[in-house]
């Protein structure tokens, strides 16, 4: 490991520190430094870049003020580069949000209103509306994004733009329909200039996130780009490094597949989230839409 690498590790793992959740990342630290993928550069740089917590950031279990705080642990030897290594989705023990309690009783108009007008990050001074999320309250399945873009942030809703009209053909293709599933994204407020949400603004939000999904309990969870994935597998590994391979997430079955704004990009993706649906209609018995 060079001393960049090691110096990321480090300061990632006094984040960990600071969340009481040390642990959790010690397990992948040997892996930190592997990324890859260039769709999900932008998000793997700004979730392997160190920040402090935010300071409004007490909506959640594991807020740092809740988190019990643990002494420095060293950091692991360095370790010969594993060029093919592959991912380790989730640490048999209890992963962040394992660890995490869950609030008793909760639902979702709960959490909506829990989050209220919500100013606890940055992102609130630029949005015009909170995208909350959208569907079925029971979803079998739960699409989730990273965040609203232009066309959410004025209507309200996730998925309702050019990346949404293709996610509802990709839902519609899998014999389902919108209504069926359960559509949100890691925050709830449109970071400015559609650019990635950063790390400070992912600590503070996604801790709704995982309150939705709690409540839901869907059988599976499809991770939509980069973000998302990262935010819930707590990995700085690129999306190509785990894209199609199931994990274990809170009692659900996720799956990553590529962002549909990144299909519109690069069409020729298409038929490898394809098979990535057709994993997810596996699990749920669903069979292809007949044309
Ligand atoms: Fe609040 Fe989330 Fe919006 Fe930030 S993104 S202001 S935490 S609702």
């Amino acid at each position: 490991m060079d001393n960049d690498k090691r110096a990321r590790t480090e300061a990632w793992l006094h984040y960990a520190d600071e969340l009481g959740i040390s642990p959790f990342y010690r397990d992948r630290a040997s892996q930190s430094g592997e990324q890859s993928g260039s769709e999900s550069s932008r998000a793997q740089s700004q979730v392997s870049t160190a920040v402090s917590p935010a300071p409004g950031r007490a909506a959640h279990p594991v807020s740092a003020a809740a988190a019990p705080r643990r002494a420095p642990a060293a950091v692991p030897a360095p370790k010969q580069p594993a060029p093919a290594a592959p991912f380790v989705p989730a640490s048999p023990g209890l992963s962040l949000f394992d660890a995490a309690e869950r609030v008793s009783n909760d639902s979702l108009p709960l959490i909506r209103e829990t989050i209220g007008d919500c100013t606890r990050c940055k992102l609130h001074t630029s949005r015009t509306n909170i995208v909350f999320g959208v569907g079925n309250p029971k979803a079998e399945l739960v699409f989730v994004g990273e965040g609203p873009g232009h066309d959410e942030d004025v209507q309200g809703e996730p998925f309702v733009g050019r990346a949404g009209k293709l996610l509802t053909q990709m839902i519609e293709a899998m014999s389902l329909r919108r209504e069926d599933v359960y559509i949100c994204n890691v925050v709830k407020c449109r970071p400015p200039e559609n650019r990635l949400p950063e790390r400070d603004e992912i600590a503070t939000c996604s801790p709704f996130l995982m309150r939705q999904l709690d409540v839901i309990r869907p059988k599976v969870i499809c991770c939509l780009g980069a973000c998302s994935a990262q935010t819930l597998l707590q990995t700085t590994q690129g999306i190509s490094r785990f894209r199609g391979e199931w994990m274990d997430f809170r009692g659900s079955k996720l799956i990553a597949t590529y962002h549909p704004a990144y299909l519109l990009r690069n069409p020729a993706a298409k038929p490898e989230v394809w098979k990535d649906l057709q994993k997810v209609m596996a699990v749920l018995g669903l069979q292809p839409k007949r044309k």
